[in-house]
């Protein structure tokens, strides 16, 4: 099914501009860039970009504002997050709008991005009062021997257009917290919600009478990620996209033995076993395959089902996917909205095209819709692609709504099958066998950052850590200790014995 009509691209530019301007943003009109919609596919506002001099004035500003954020009490600067939360709270309706008009959510999805963001506020604001160091028992009669985590510096936070707010909240709301000042290069195609957020911190500093320079925006291309990239000032570079994009950024910011926490890529997968609750699983593969129109780093890209169950399966999953809604994201009966972009639409029909040469099978979905009503538009039908093994195109991420099926007869084999491609991202398995799911959670079981039992690869709560393995680039954002990355550790030795004793019994003099 397709939602009948669209709004016009004048609807979705008053109701971003009423968005805005209830928020209190002043758009950086200008001609550099445009903010555009994936509803329609057309430009709402041209933008100003900010340019290296810009960048340099950004990076100098939050170094300076550092210097004194490093030694305002923790739960000082928990003050500032906790009425960040508050601000987001009272603009949820509106964020939710722009994330929709930007990057084509759902509504409901929309809004569960923002009410993440609120989470992680109210789990920083917790931070902010522990910040635990360990005492660890000495060797020595007399000495005390204790670790100190201390603020970083600046982080440079490099986020992706998927999720255009989150991503960065599980930064800012923990690296705030920690003490470090922030930089924000949010994606291209979502400055909109990126000059909301950044509106938001900044009431929120100014309610709480906390320095402006905490944090800053810097609106533009990839070359202002490379400029924050490359420069020593730049304590820590959290950068969330595509694997490629961590190819180039990690080594860079290797060069200078500056500190990087990569969330790249995924191809995550889930295994479905006999004995698995078929209503469940096709519930949360559904949700995890075509929601967000796949367009989830956590996205379930591949299904490896057990051979006996393939058929019922298969011909349940096809069956949800002839009815899903497609279309209007603002619509309350859609659940697939728009592709971001017309040449996410023709990475999806390139990998489409090579699946079937590697001997893959349509088994539902695939095509267009809306083309008419919105050529610059991408809107597809989630698709089931049927393979016998795990080809080339099998083992990328195409980052759109493409089911790859497999199928396995041994638990070890379908394991194997599991971890034999480059990311690690996130995992799941559906089944009611106890041994089963154990092992698929233990050290031989998935190699992914998440790994789950009875519920899908997406939607992850903000109260553990987030991240993966492999190309997915290691690191860990949002909850659980996370927070570590955005600190650094000091070991501390206390004599207060009145003598001299080196450690190990080395003696000297
Ligand atoms: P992208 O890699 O095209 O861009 C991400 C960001 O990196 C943008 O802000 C971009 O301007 C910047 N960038 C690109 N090249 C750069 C360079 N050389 N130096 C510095 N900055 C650079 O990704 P995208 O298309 O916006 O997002 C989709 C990708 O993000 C998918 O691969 C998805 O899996 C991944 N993702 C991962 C996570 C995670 O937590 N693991 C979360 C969301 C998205």
């Amino acid at each position: 099914t397709t939602t009948r009509t669209l709004p016009t691209t004048d609807d979705l530019r008053a109701r971003a501009r009423a968005a805005l301007k209830r928020i209190g943003v002043s758009v950086p009109e200008g001609t550099d860039f445009a903010a555009r919609t994936p509803i329609t596919g057309d430009e709402l506002f041209g933008l100003a970009a900010a340019g290296p001099a810009d960048t340099e004035a950004a990076i100098a500003a939050t170094r300076e504002a550092f210097l004194t954020w490093r030694t305002t009490p923790a739960p000082r600067r928990g003050e500032l997050v906790r009425r960040l939360g508050e601000l987001l709270r009272d603009h949820k309706s509106d964020l939710a709008d722009l994330i929709t008009i930007e990057a084509g959510k759902i509504r409901s999805e929309a809004l569960g991005e923002v009410q993440e963001m609120i989470d992680i506020c109210d789990f920083a604001v917790g931070l902010s009062r522990q910040l635990y160091g360990r005492t660890i028992a000495s060797e020595r009669p007399g000495h005390r021997l204790a670790e100190t985590w201390h603020p970083l510096g600046v982080v440079g936070v490099i986020s992706a257009f998927n999720f255009p707010a989150a991503v960065w909240s599980w930064n800012t709301a923990v690296a705030l917290a920690c003490g470090d000042t922030v930089i924000w290069k949010p994606s291209e195609l979502t400055p909109l919600i990126s000059l909301a957020c950044d509106r938001l911190l900044d009431q929120a500093a100014e309610d709480v009478g906390v320095p402006r320079d905490v944090h800053r925006l810097l609106l533009g291309d990839r070359a202002i990620g490379e400029q924050l990239v490359d420069d020593a000032r730049i304590a820590l570079v959290s950068a969330t996209g595509s694997t490629r994009m961590g190819r180039e950024v990690g080594p860079r910011v290797a060069a200078r033995f500056g500190r990087s926490l990569l969330e790249l890529g995924g191809n995550n997968a889930a295994v479905v076993a006999p004995s698995a609750d078929l209503d469940l699983a096709v519930q949360g593969i559904v949700f995890a395959a075509a929601g967000t129109a796949g367009q989830r780093c956590t996205t379930l890209r591949r299904l490896i089902v057990h051979r006996d169950i393939a058929d019922t399966l298969i011909a349940r999953l096809t069956a949800a996917y002839a009815k899903l809604p497609i279309g209007d994201p603002f619509d309350e009966s859609t659940l697939v909205g728009p592709l971001i972009t017309t040449k996410a639409l023709d990475g999806m029909q390139d990998a489409l095209t090579r699946a079937q040469a590697q001997g893959g099978k349509i088994l539902a979905g695939g095509g267009r819709r809306l083309a008419d009503a919105a050529p610059r538009a991408a809107y597809v039908e989630p698709v089931i692609v049927r393979v016998d093994e795990q080809t080339e195109v099998v083992r990328e991420e195409t980052f759109a709504p493409v089911l790859y099926v497999l199928t396995y007869d041994s638990l070890a084999e379908a394991i194997a099958l599991h971890n034999d491609v480059p990311q690690g991202l996130s995992s799941s398995i559906f089944t009611r066998d106890q041994q089963e799911a154990e092992l698929f959670l233990s050290a031989e079981g998935s190699d992914c950052g998440i790994a789950n039992v009875n519920i899908g690869t997406s939607g992850a709560e903000i109260g553990g850590a987030f991240g993966g393995e492999k190309e997915t680039g290691g690191g860990r954002e949002s909850g659980s200790d996370a927070w570590r990355a955005y600190m650094r550790p000091a070991t501390n030795t206390i004599n207060y014995s009145g003598r001299l004793a080196l450690a190990q019994n080395v003696s000297f003099l």
